[in-house]
């Protein structure tokens, strides 16, 4: 514990259960002394969110589904209500029709692109439109991508190129916001078990190969995620925006198998 976040409060979206990638950046965040919102998707994940909410102190615990652009002003408008400002945002949803994570890219239906398109990154946009206007004294802005949106990763398709907009957008917000002392990046995160990641076809295999020809011979663990997310979060990284920061144990810097490597 420390005070690194002290005095500062922030909006946490995508927790989903204790596995999730916004749980570990939220519980690395308040236990610098962060005051946290909640937001969680319908209310059979309500019940999961709340007691893990009040476990670090957290009062408001919004309903909102973001793919309704009315329940995102319902809950700036909360937040407003009780902080009158917020300093960082932490984005961590995605969605794409688990029946179009796999197989090939080239089938996707018009339907399921625009769904993982809105959900997965024009999302980020809405809210941080709304987050930048509470963001009186400047701010931070997070969110979350795969390295699938550079290059080709097995099923991960339409979801890769909503990544790759995500990203661009990440870029372009910087810019918009910068004058303000508002930041925007985001993690590329190597691959965790999550709820999420079940939807992927082959997930294991994924993790499994990570695991191999990763630089570090490991993979990436929710709190080396929640580290990095509480550094984008915090004053430790003022002069950084726009960045796409990855945290795969390096993964991504890799062009070729691990010729020490298993066979798997
Ligand atoms: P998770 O299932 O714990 O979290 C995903 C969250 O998205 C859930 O809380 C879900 O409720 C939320 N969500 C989906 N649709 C929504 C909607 N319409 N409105 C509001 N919330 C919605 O899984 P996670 O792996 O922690 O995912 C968090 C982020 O991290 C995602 O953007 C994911 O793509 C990204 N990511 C995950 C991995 C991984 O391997 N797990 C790797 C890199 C990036």
């Amino acid at each position: 514990t420390g005070t690194l976040m002290a005095g500062k409060r922030g909006l946490v979206m995508g927790v989903a259960n204790d596995r999730s990638i916004a749980w570990a950046i939220a519980s690395a965040c308040a236990a610098q002394g962060a005051e946290l919102a909640f937001t969680y998707q319908g209310e059979a994940l309500g019940k999961r969110v709340r007691p893990l909410a009040e476990s670090v102190g957290a009062g408001l615990v919004i309903p909102c589904d973001v793919g309704d652009d009315a329940d995102i002003d319902r809950a700036f408008d909360e937040i407003e209500k009780a902080w009158g400002k917020i300093d960082f945002v932490v984005h961590a949803i995605g969605w794409a029709d688990k029946q179009f994570l796999r197989g090939r890219y080239v089938d996707t239906p018009r339907d399921a692109f625009l769904k993982a398109m809105d959900i997965s990154c024009f999302s980020f946009t809405a809210v941080a439109r709304r987050a930048a206007a509470l963001m009186t004294d400047g701010g931070s802005l997070l969110t979350l991508s795969y390295l699938g949106a550079e290059r080709v990763m097995p099923h991960y398709n339409v979801m890769g190129v909503a990544k790759a907009a995500l990203e661009a957008s990440v870029r372009y917000m910087a810019a918009d916001l910068g004058k303000d002392n508002i930041r925007v990046n985001a993690i590329s995160a190597g691959p965790i078990m999550t709820l999420a990641a079940n939807g992927i076809g082959d997930f294991r295999y994924i993790l499994r190969w990570n695991q191999l020809n990763a630089p570090m011979e490991r993979n990436v663990s929710l709190k080396d995620v929640g580290g990095s997310g509480l550094y984008l979060l915090s004053d430790l990284s003022s002069g950084t925006t726009g960045e796409v920061h990855h945290v795969d144990c390096g993964y991504h810097i890799v062009g070729m198998k691990n010729p020490n490597a298993p066979d798997i």
